[in-house]
């Protein structure tokens, strides 16, 4: 079966047409400025071409309907027809507390979704419009959803609970939800594979270092921790996004600078972070090119960011009482060799020793620890499609 897989944002959508039968991946493709003029779709036929083609896109229908074009294509195109599309996977980022694994998206499903939509007024919306697009235009194929939180919801009370008035945990669902959950149960579950090693035996922290970063703690293969919270703000610092800081400082900049409704908000997810911070770049490599011209603040935001990302290594050891692996994934994560380097620095009394040749490597699948390390590192890079691919054949099948 073909399973086609879409992650749709507020102005994009990215696409991949996948063959379960040996999980090859046959086309990915990118919509980009939906609504807004010079909308673009680039496909690619792997191994075989690239095309990029303007076309006006006004809506995600539309967009949709050129991924269906450019799938079906009978010069760039993997499919005859949309027949042969077994099921579309499409990733969504908050289930809240109701799903904690994927699930075929049914009427109630829709609704169940639209309710968390106050829980994640950025990110649902694009996914579930999405969604009904891929409906309209395959109405008899069926569609599984895919949740961000889902991976997350094993963790434990003492976790996920927030140190607040516990009735705006019943009333709001205000409690910790972690994300980027496809993504921490794909590394963990490749590092188990490269180890040899049950994931059921094994305590694992996989560091997900994207524009967006989070940690999570797995322990015999379910998430017990993890470093984003009640929106991805939380945790660790990112490229734009504050991550945790002492919430008197909103009230504090709000007076002190007399913010309007929402700037706080905006503040710290678009102009905090290692932007913040360097008054440089969100983007690791502008930072280190910036740091090797003396840029002292470009410095600055590279240590505040590895040293919150060994904060929580820390953090998991401890609440695991040990570790077996660490893994890096994501841009930064599979990319940026002096930021792997500066994380495992003199981390050799728990056991963290990374080999800093074996480390001289980027977006390839392999250990990177020193034979000596009691704790194996891991570069992994992430496969959320494959993930998404997965799941929804497995839904399918059933
Ligand atoms: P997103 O959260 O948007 O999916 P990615 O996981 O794609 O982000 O990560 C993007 C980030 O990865 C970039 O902003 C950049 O900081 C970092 N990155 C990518 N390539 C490199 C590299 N060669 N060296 C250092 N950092 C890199």
């Amino acid at each position: 079966m073909k399973v086609l897989v879409v992650n749709c944002g507020s102005s994009s959508l990215k696409y991949q047409v996948l063959d379960m039968v040996n999980e090859n991946l046959l086309a990915k493709g990118l919509v980009e400025r939906i609504g807004i003029e010079g909308s673009v779709i680039t496909h690619e036929k792997i191994g075989i071409d690239k095309v990029v083609n303007e076309i006006p896109m006004e809506t995600h229908k539309d967009a949709i309907e050129n991924v269906i074009k450019a799938v079906t294509d009978k010069d760039h195109g993997v499919v005859e027809s949309m027949d042969e599309i077994g099921a579309v996977g499409h990733r969504v980022v908050h289930a809240g507390e109701r799903y904690s694994e994927s699930v075929l998206i049914t009427d109630k499903v829709m609704q169940v979704l639209n309710e968390c939509v106050e829980l994640a007024p950025l990110h649902n919306p694009p996914n579930l419009i999405g969604i009904e697009a891929c409906k309209q235009l395959m109405p008899k194929t069926p569609m599984v959803a895919v949740f961000d939180t889902a991976f997350h919801q094993t963790m434990p009370a003492e976790s996920y609970i927030y140190a607040l008035p516990y009735e705006y945990y019943k009333k709001y669902g205000i409690r910790r939800y972690g994300f980027h959950g496809t993504s921490h149960k794909y590394v963990a579950e490749r590092a188990a594979y490269m180890m040899n090693v049950n994931l059921d035996d094994l305590k694992i922290i996989t560091c997900h270092l994207g524009n967006g970063a989070s940690v999570s703690a797995i322990k015999r293969g379910v998430c017990i921790d993890t470093s984003m919270g009640f929106t991805p703000l939380e945790g660790l610092v990112m490229g734009t996004r504050s991550g945790d800081i002492d919430p008197a400082i909103v009230t504090y900049i709000r007076q002190k600078e007399g913010l309007a409704q929402g700037v706080a908000n905006e503040i710290l997810n678009k102009k905090s972070g290692v932007l913040g911070i360097s008054g440089v770049s969100s983007d690791f490599r502008d930072l280190e090119k910036a740091a090797e011209e003396g840029n002292e603040r470009a410095l600055l935001a590279i240590k505040v960011f590895a040293h919150k990302v060994r904060f929580y290594i820390g953090a998991y050891i401890a609440e695991m009482n040990g570790v077996d692996a660490v893994v890096f994934t994501a841009g930064v994560g599979e990319n940026d060799i002096a930021m792997r380097d500066i994380i495992c620095n003199d981390l050799g009394n728990l056991g963290i020793k990374l080999d800093l040749v074996k480390n001289k490597v980027r977006g390839k699948e392999m250990e990177i620890s020193r034979d000596d390390s009691k704790v194996k590192i891991f570069l992994i890079p992430t496969n959320e499609e494959l993930m998404i691919a997965r799941d929804t054949y497995k839904i399918v099948n059933k």
